[in-house]
């Protein structure tokens, strides 16, 4: 049973010096339950197709349908109404900072339910994300996994059938990155909700998702059931990114190997660094390396590049003395990118 149908579904953006076709003429069909990644290099349009589905943006042309109702011809009152049923979470996790967690995910129910029936929904929540002995924190005082399992109870508040997930692991390492997928895949089990999942992540589609499309300039141009698409990719940018999870897994397997990584000192740091939420205009990976040659010999003593993906997904290794190091992680701290930390030597 489809719950959303977007037919020919098109976005353009128009600059004063130039326009962005954003999405280029989309069909999609996601079915109740299914847990549906959509896969693509930033600025492929993933993020710009999926807010078509609530309406946060307005497609150019095209159809959208959601859970039997065209979204459209709603009136503003009726929009509202609907999108209660379409939850979304994000990357940043977008939490309101003086706000308890308790109150962060209470705030969509506000207004709606009395005061009994917020409080025990709210424990309901947090218990299903695994946080109730956190309601009274505050978002600074939480790891990024606890704020994105506050990001996911809040989403389900107002009881979705639907969850748009925007990159909603990107800003998280590894290990935390699979807890927030297997809570994914948990909720879709046990509450039959249906995940769009948005990612540059193939790592991620393999976990949880039964079904993915890949995306490129503003177009779905593979698609079908997971394995279907990752036994037999028929386009070379599936290849490339099913090819890239493996190598990237195969790559931290290797560097691990590697006797200088071995031999790591006390001091030294083995990062993993991933480029996230930069627009497609950039080249991301020429951006960091000329970063590193600008600034390499200056702050990190021994830098060692060992490899780079075309997602901008670099391995390298910081070492010197403490200072050296530290100065190091602030300098790409400074940066748009994640860093990760793949081993770390106790002292
Ligand atoms: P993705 O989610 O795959 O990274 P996006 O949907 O964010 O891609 O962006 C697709 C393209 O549309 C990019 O070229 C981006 O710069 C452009 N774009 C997205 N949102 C806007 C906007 N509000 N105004 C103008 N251009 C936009």
């Amino acid at each position: 049973q489809a719950v959303v149908t977007l037919k020919d579904v098109d976005v353009e953006f128009h600059g004063k010096t130039r326009s962005v076709h954003a999405v280029d003429h989309v069909n999609l069909t996601v079915n109740r339950g299914d847990i549906y990644g959509i896969v693509g290099y930033s600025g492929a349009g993933k993020s710009t197709l999926v807010r078509t589905i609530n309406l946060l943006q307005r497609p150019t042309s095209g159809s959208v349908n959601v859970l039997g109702q065209d979204m459209l011809a709603l009136s503003a009152a009726q929009l509202r109404k609907e999108r209660k049923r379409i939850g979304m979470i994000f990357q940043h996790f977008n939490l309101m900072n003086s706000r308890t967690i308790a109150d962060n995910v209470a705030f969509p129910l506000k207004g709606i339910k009395s005061k009994q029936e917020i409080k025990k929904k709210v424990a309901e929540l947090l218990d299903l994300v695994g946080l109730t002995d956190r309601a009274n924190s505050y978002p600074a005082q939480l790891s990024g996994g606890q704020k994105q399992r506050v990001g996911i109870a809040r989403a389900l508040a107002s009881d979705p059938e639907i969850l748009i997930s925007d990159e909603a692991t990107s800003a998280l390492d590894p290990k935390t990155t699979s807890s927030i997928l297997d809570l994914l895949k948990s909720l879709n089990e046990r509450l039959g909700l249906t995940i769009v999942l948005i990612t540059h992540q193939m790592e991620a589609v393999k976990q949880i998702c039964n079904r993915v499309a890949v995306m490129d300039a503003g177009a779905i141009i593979e698609r079908g059931d997971l394995l279907q698409v990752f036994s037999n990719p028929k386009q070379q940018l599936t290849k490339d990114f099913i090819d890239t999870t493996l190598q990237l897994d195969q790559a931290i397997e290797s560097v691990l190997q590697q006797p200088a990584v071995k031999n790591l000192g006390p001091n030294d740091r083995l990062l993993r660094l991933t480029y996230v939420g930069v627009s497609a205009d950039q080249p991301l990976v020429a951006k960091l390396f000329e970063s590193y040659q600008v600034t390499a010999n200056i702050l990190f003593g021994d830098i060692q590049i060992l490899q780079d993906t075309p997602f901008g997904n670099l391995i390298v290794v910081l070492s010197g003395d403490q200072a050296q190091v530290d100065a190091g992680i602030q300098y790409l701290k400074q940066q748009d990118v994640k860093i990760e930390d793949i081993l770390k030597k106790e002292a």
